[in-house]
């Protein structure tokens, strides 16, 4: 079997997470209901997992909101806070988010917001000073995705939560691929408000993620206008019945990752060095990596191989190693994120995204000799 490196866009769920959910099918009981055991146990099961989602990000357990990923909550953040707070029309966001922000973002567009993108540089991080200039009393909300999902840039969170504090703006990041490659605590944060992110992208099931939404300063609950209209689940803001088995495999994916990101780091930096190493073997100097070495999430490789147009290339090598160009979100377009870190046409068109699992062995590594 190819060598799959395409852990950024999903993972293979974990032994223990399948387990986990195959033992939780048991609990069909709709957690809502009350009085009968099949109904306490799933509630259970969803309390466990709640405690163990907000102990990884450093929350309260009533912070989580469940949805069906980082695209449904990117969704409700961003379209609920504006649909809740009308009288702020601007929103101010980096050069480098992901399509599940930008679209809502272009959506309001559409309806009469304003949208400032904040530049980036080669490295990918946004310009503070450009933020602390566009920033003012109109701004709903900044939202600046934490790693990228091509070039595992990390951004300087905190100094971009001062900003927003001194101006009394709602903060909120995407944080799909920072969970479990950082360690994160909303705590410590204060213009950090919410954070998004989904189970399958930390090995476990797909269809499941979170909006974590604190409360305001004033500790009151946030006024967010709900996508779905039905039901009371999820405090209000996120109605429909709740799946037992997704959040358990969710909850035991994130327990997994509790204080293991230097551990696992560790073991991304030396399947990523092989992967350098056996990758030069073979192209040499036709290779150029995109990635910034000093601020960036192991084991997430941007690289050019200079000559070879990515897609074609991938096509050529999948029985070998299977990886995408970059976002399985936006398959259609060249990279919005590779031109906004400067990089021209043609060098976006020789580049491919290799992203690595904590769970490769290196020996699986040696299939690269056949390229
Ligand atoms: N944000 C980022 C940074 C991502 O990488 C992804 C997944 N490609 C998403 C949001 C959307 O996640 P999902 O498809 O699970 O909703």
């Amino acid at each position: 079997m190819a060598l799959y490196l395409d852990n950024a866009a999903t993972t293979k769920i974990h032994k223990k997470v399948l387990d986990a959910m195959i033992e939780s099918l048991d609990f069909y009981g709709n957690s809502e209901a009350k009085y009968y055991e099949v109904a306490e146990k799933a509630k259970l099961n969803i309390l466990e997992s709640r405690n163990s989602i907000s102990k990884l990000v450093g929350c309260d357990a009533e912070n989580v909101i469940f949805t069906s990923g980082a695209t449904e909550s990117n969704n409700l953040i961003i379209k609920g806070l504006a649909e809740a707070n009308p009288e702020k029309k601007k929103i101010i966001i980096s050069d480098l988010e992901h399509s599940s922000v930008l679209e809502p973002c272009k959506y309001l567009e559409q309806r009469g917001y304003e949208i400032v993108k904040i530049k980036v540089d080669r490295r990918g991080l946004i310009d503070l000073n450009e933020l602390n200039k566009v920033i003012d009393n109109k701004t709903l909300m900044v939202s600046v995705i934490w790693v990228n999902n091509e070039i595992g840039t990390i951004q300087d969170m905190k100094s971009i939560d001062n900003i927003c504090l001194k101006h009394n703006v709602f903060l909120h990041s995407d944080a799909t691929q920072a969970v479990g490659k950082i360690a994160i605590n909303l705590s410590q944060f204060k213009a950090l408000k919410s954070i998004t992110f989904s189970s399958h992208k930390i090995y476990g099931p797909k269809g499941i993620g979170s909006l974590i939404l604190k409360k305001d300063d004033n500790g009151l609950k946030v006024k967010l206008t709900p996508l779905f209209h039905g039901g009371e689940q999820e405090n209000g803001y996120r109605a429909g019945t709740l799946s037992n088995e997704l959040i358990v495999g969710f909850g035991v994916a994130c327990e997994m990752l509790i204080d293991d990101v230097d551990h696992s780091n560790k073991i991304l930096l030396a399947l990523e060095k092989k992967l350098i190493s056996k990758l030069q073997s073979k192209f040499a100097d036709g290779m150029i990596i995109n990635n910034d070495w000093d601020c960036r999430v192991p084991g997430l490789l941007n690289v050019q191989f200079v000559g070879y147009n990515n897609s074609i290339l991938l096509k050529n090598v999948s029985s070998i190693f299977a990886a995408s160009t970059g976002s399985s979100c936006s398959v259609s377009k060249p990279s919005h994120v590779l031109k906004a870190i400067g990089l021209d046409e043609k060098s976006i068109s020789y580049s491919v995204r290799l992203s690595l699992s904590k769970y490769t062995k290196i020996e699986d590594l040696e299939i690269l000799e056949k390229l």
